[in-house]
């Protein structure tokens, strides 16, 4: 491409400090260097986690280095390839990813984890693997949200953290499987490994958890429980599976574990946690049943701790974190992506809205006033 080895002057949503909007500014990006792979960037969803970064830097989360491209579910065409890079090509259409899979570490060899372990502490910086990020403006260095930052028009990713997908795909649909969908689906089928006929009660209902709803119910889970204190988000819980919908709101100052226990005769065989809540993680433990309940916390929190009651593991609980659903990335990506154009999958459904680059500030207000469930920018137009 005519790009190949230069400079591309393009746009960014640039967080320039924590707790203010973001601002559209023309970057520089850097072509790649060895191990590296620069992407067009298409599609980008907009998830609780960008949000929370910018706001919580700091407090609920650790505090990263500003400023900071955002953005890290998108979908995108590799422009160029960095030197001693075998696995892609110009052309190809490619998932970036925040959670690498290098094939070679211990991690990655094990089937009893996805945590590979690649380049982490520099892309958990916002840095590439030589400690300096690929896109700047104005001359100043802008740090590489887990090292994808996909709210700007091309991008530079490490090639372990890259999956190659079915050309066919559309871009602005399978950029959800960067993050929200494929975390709250897995979830429910691979960490959780909810089991057919069990009864399941998912907290939270934005993307994560409703890809949760999705996956107990591809699981053949008989009872689907769907608890959020927007009831706005009912309606959508019921079309992906939910056998029912609770407002713990509606019964006042009783705990909501306590209503779950009621209502299913001693608690949820599994209870997965989509909100990111100290206190529903808590609750979502403690909705299990005696013996064999699992709960599973997708949510985020960085530096909060959850209370456990001893006695709830006593009585033969399990307690599972999953992070990125427990999929092995760039390996079983392009499988959901398969998945989803062989109809086995939703992600149409996820998308509540499509907006310009320029409006990425009203797709956080979006997010934040629980109007949305998934807001996929384009980043072809702004
Ligand atoms: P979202 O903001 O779209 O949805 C969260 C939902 O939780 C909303 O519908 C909200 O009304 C509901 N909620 C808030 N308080 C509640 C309460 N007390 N009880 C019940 N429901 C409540 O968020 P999302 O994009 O779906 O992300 C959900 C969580 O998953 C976030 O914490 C995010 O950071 C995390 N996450 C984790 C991973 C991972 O790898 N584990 C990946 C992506 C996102
Ligand atoms: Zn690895």
């Amino acid at each position: 491409m005519a790009t190949t080895g230069q400079v591309i002057r393009c746009m960014a949503a640039i967080a320039w400090e924590p707790r203010k909007p973001l601002s559209i500014e023309k970057v520089d990006v850097a072509p790649p260097k060895a191990h590296e792979v620069r992407i067009k960037v298409v599609a980008s969803g907009v998830c609780h986690t960008d949000w929370e970064y910018l706001n919580e830097a700091g407090r609920g989360m650790n505090l990263r280095s500003f400023p900071l491209v955002l953005g890290h579910e998108a979908a995108g065409v590799v422009e160029s390839v960095g030197p001693d890079v075998t696995k892609f090509a110009p052309g190809d259409k490619v998932i970036p990813l925040f959670l690498p899979f290098c094939e070679e570490c211990d991690q990655c060899k094990c089937e009893k984890t996805n945590l590979c372990k690649k380049n982490w502490e520099n892309t958990q910086a916002g840095v590439l693997a030589d400690g300096t990020s690929r896109i700047s403006c104005r001359g100043q260095q802008v740090y590489q949200f887990l090292g994808v930052s996909s709210f700007c028009q091309y991008t530079v990713v490490p090639d372990t953290s890259l999956a190659k997908i079915n050309p066919k795909a559309p871009l602005e649909k399978v950029c959800l499987l960067g993050c929200g969908v494929s975390t709250g689906y897995g979830a429910a089928v691979k960490t959780g490994k909810v089991e057919k006929g069990s009864c399941c009660a998912v907290f939270g209902l934005g993307a994560v958890g409703l890809a949760a709803v999705m996956g107990c119910q591809a699981a053949k889970a008989r009872r689907i429980i769907a608890v959020d204190i927007n009831p706005d988000k009912f309606q959508k819980a019921r079309e992906f599976g939910a056998t029912e919908c609770i407002n713990p709101r509606d019964y006042g100052n009783r705990p909501i574990q306590d209503i779950l226990v009621e209502k299913t005769n001693g608690g949820v065989d599994y209870a997965l946690e989509c909100v990111g809540s100290p206190v529903t993680m808590s609750a979502a433990l403690e909705s299990t049943r005696d013996g064999w309940g699992t709960c599973i916390i997708a949510g985020w929190t960085e530096t909060e701790s959850m209370s456990v009651q001893v006695i709830k593991i006593l009585m033969g609980r399990t307690l599972k974190g999953t992070y990125f659903g427990g999929w092995k990335s760039a390996k079983d990506v392009p499988q959901l992506v398969e998945d989803y154009m062989q109809k086995k999958l939703k992600l149409d459904e996820f998308i509540s809205h499509n907006l310009p680059l320029a409006q990425i500030n009203d797709a956080f207000s979006l997010l934040r006033n629980g109007q949305s469930i998934r807001t996929v920018i384009s980043l072809e137009n702004f």
